[in-house]
């Protein structure tokens, strides 16, 4: 019988590949997320699936998350940084992960400014920001088609529509932010996965 090598990645912590993914609620952030973690071998850390294992969880932070979630309301930067940094901080101490993808940080330019500073407290930074830009149009049709399947409470008509129109409300600042920073890089998420990712991929062997 063949033998099987796996390949034994190390990855050094000072050189890691951080990548932020913004865009809107259906971008496509998620999947795209699950597709670079592989190629990558990174880490998903995303503030939506923390909050919603502090619901789960029953803890005092997803009670009150839960009710900013359910309206489609941003929950209060104060009260995502925490969990965030020990997210971080547990990803870090993985030997195994070359670095992390932020899905769903920063949704404002004040926790891309607090992002910044998380990380250089840790000797990282941002490497690349992909903001994956789909119509209004495509984003509600996938948030509808996704109510069926994962039964989020947030993925109603009501609620889609105010998470759709914050995204518009507060994504200008924070491109504004990271074009300022020189990471900023627009994907065009419109064709779906393999065309989005071998844009991001572009970018990516440019990088190394
Ligand atoms: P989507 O981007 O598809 O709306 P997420 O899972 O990223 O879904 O987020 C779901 C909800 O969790 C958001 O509508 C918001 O209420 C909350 N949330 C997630 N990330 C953040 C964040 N960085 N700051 C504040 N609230 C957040």
């Amino acid at each position: 019988m063949d033998e099987i090598i796996l390949p034994f990645i190390i990855c050094l912590n000072s050189n890691m590949l951080n990548i932020v993914l913004t865009g809107g609620p259906g971008s496509g952030k998620g999947t795209q997320s699950n597709v670079l973690c592989e190629a990558y071998h990174l880490r998903h850390l995303s503030t939506g699936d923390l909050l919603r294992a502090e619901i789960a969880g029953g803890t005092e932070l997803g009670q009150i998350a839960k009710s900013y979630i359910d309206k489609g309301n941003l929950v209060p930067d104060e009260m995502i940084l925490d969990m965030l940094a020990q997210a971080v901080d547990e990803v870090l101490t993985d030997k195994a992960s070359c670095g992390v993808i932020f899905d769903g940080y920063p949704r404002n330019a004040a926790q891309a400014a607090a992002l910044d500073d998380l990380l250089a407290k840790r000797g990282q930074k941002v490497s690349v920001v992909f903001d994956i830009q789909v119509s209004d149009n495509l984003m509600e049709t996938r948030l509808l088609r996704r109510a069926g399947i994962e039964n989020r409470a947030d993925d109603n008509p009501e609620v889609i529509a105010r998470r759709i129109s914050l995204y518009h409300e507060l994504a200008k600042p924070v491109e504004d932010y990271y074009k300022m920073t020189g990471v900023y890089v627009a994907i065009d998420g419109e064709d779906g996965i393999e065309p989005t990712f071998a844009q991001e991929k572009a970018v990516l062997d440019k990088l190394k």
